[in-house]
């Protein structure tokens, strides 16, 4: 099957929200949801609107489907950010430790580039992973729209070749 022309979704309806845990036992959160799942069909160029229909609640959702080459471009272009934000991540920590590790004559402080090269290892350790993981789901679908309440439902890539799928009337 050509997949370049479609894209799989599903059409999450949430259920369930809840965070329990906290000061004593760590935190977890769990989201419960139903999904319904869809292949839409791709424009030959640009962008087009498609209207789904959660099986849940019958509300119909607005999403925004993007062409095969711009979601190719787009999907590459998050992998990479995410590859330069490993790298950038691997220069600061080593640099951090270096710097962090020295010595200091009294008197002296640490270089300006030390907190800013803490803060670079902070923000890739997250970027990094998840441009990369982003990159690797996006097919090029997002939801532009729902009824309210709008958070209840959430538009989820699905790998392609997944069984169950039905087309959007
Ligand atoms: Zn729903």
């Amino acid at each position: 099957m050509n997949t370049a022309g479609t894209a799989e979704v599903a059409v999450r309806h949430i259920l369930g929200d809840k965070v329990t845990g906290g000061l004593l036992a760590p935190r977890t959160r769990t989201i419960t949801w139903s999904a319904a799942h869809y292949v839409v069909k791709r424009p030959p160029s640009g962008k087009h609107t498609v209207e789904l229909t959660c099986t849940e609640c019958s509300a119909s959702l607005l999403a925004e489907v993007r062409d095969h080459s711009f979601t190719r471009t787009f999907a590459a272009v998050l992998k990479v950010l995410g590859v330069l934000c490993a790298v950038v991540f691997l220069a600061a920590f080593a640099y951090a430790v270096h710097e962090g590790g020295k010595t200091l004559p009294e008197g002296q402080s640490l270089p300006v580039l030390f907190p800013v090269s803490v803060i670079a290892v902070a923000v890739t350790f997250v970027a990094a992973p998840t441009l990369y993981v982003q990159g690797r789901k996006y097919n090029g679908v997002s939801m532009l729209d729902a009824p309210k309440p709008r958070r209840r439902h959430q538009i989820r890539p699905v790998p392609s070749g997944s069984r169950g799928a039905r087309t959007p009337r």
